[in-house]
């Protein structure tokens, strides 16, 4: 009998400003099958940020409501705001076989791995070549006020450190060589024995016919 595949669920990590936000999106446009897990925040909006495709930007109440109802995958305190990923529509992709993307911190990571989920999970930690540049980037983004990159970068020791947490390790340098390596690590990953649950058939298949070839 065919078994459906489940979907994976590929999670990206870092510091801030190491690149996977840039990341994530090269892996989106690079295969539109793959669906992209909109955050709950209680941050405010960025300029830019549209509300429902880069976050659900929440009131903490409402985000207090949601997961205290059981409806977030993973929650967590980041920089002061509360981060979280609805259950709900990863449920409904991966259950139709779709691999979800989540650009989430070391928290929420280790929140899904421990889940009953973590089989499906893969996950990749994406480390700056330098902390002097993780900065530069920060600044050169425009987008956080002195005061958060301040915060940021005072907190960057702390998402690294869970580096060794990840089941690939990344070095962002140069930014086509790191999607380039990403997309390997997603392409290899789907190849795994247990992503392929069409093959029992298949290899039952071949059986039958070498043993008629007999
Ligand atoms: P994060 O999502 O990890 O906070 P971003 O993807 O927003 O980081 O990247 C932070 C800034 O660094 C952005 O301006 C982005 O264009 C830039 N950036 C990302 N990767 C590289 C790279 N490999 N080389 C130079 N700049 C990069
Ligand atoms: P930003 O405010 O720059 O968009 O995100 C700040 C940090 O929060 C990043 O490390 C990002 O990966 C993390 N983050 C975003 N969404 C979630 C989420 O749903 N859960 C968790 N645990 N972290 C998240």
């Amino acid at each position: 009998m065919t078994q459906t595949r489940r979907g994976l669920l590929i999670i990206l990590s870092s510091p801030s400003g190491a690149g996977k936000s840039t990341l994530s999106k090269r892996l989106l446009a690079w295969d539109p099958s793959l669906s992209f897990s909109v955050s709950a925040t209680t941050r405010q909006p960025r300029p830019g940020e549209v509300d429902g495709k880069d976050y659900h930007f929440l009131e903490e109440g409402e985000f207090k409501r949601l997961a205290g109802e059981g409806g977030m995958l993973e929650h967590a305190d980041v920089f002061g705001n509360y981060y979280g990923s609805p259950k709900a529509p990863v449920a409904e992709a991966i259950g139709q076989g779709r691999d979800v993307l989540f650009d989430i911190d070391w928290q929420g990571a280790q929140q899904i791995r421990n889940s009953d989920l973590g089989k499906f999970t893969l996950s990749i930690f994406i480390l700056p070549p330098s902390i002097k540049e993780l900065r530069r980037r920060l600044e050169t983004r425009g987008q956080d006020s002195t005061e958060v990159i301040q915060k940021r970068m005072a907190k960057s020791w702390d998402e690294i450190s869970h580096w060794d947490g990840y089941d690939f390790v990344l070095v962002n340098d140069d930014l086509d060589a790191t999607f380039e390596k990403l997309k390997t690590i997603v392409d290899a990953t789907r190849l795994r024995r247990e992503q392929q649950p069409g093959l029992v058939v298949h290899v039952r298949a071949l059986q039958g016919e070498f043993e008629e070839m007999l």
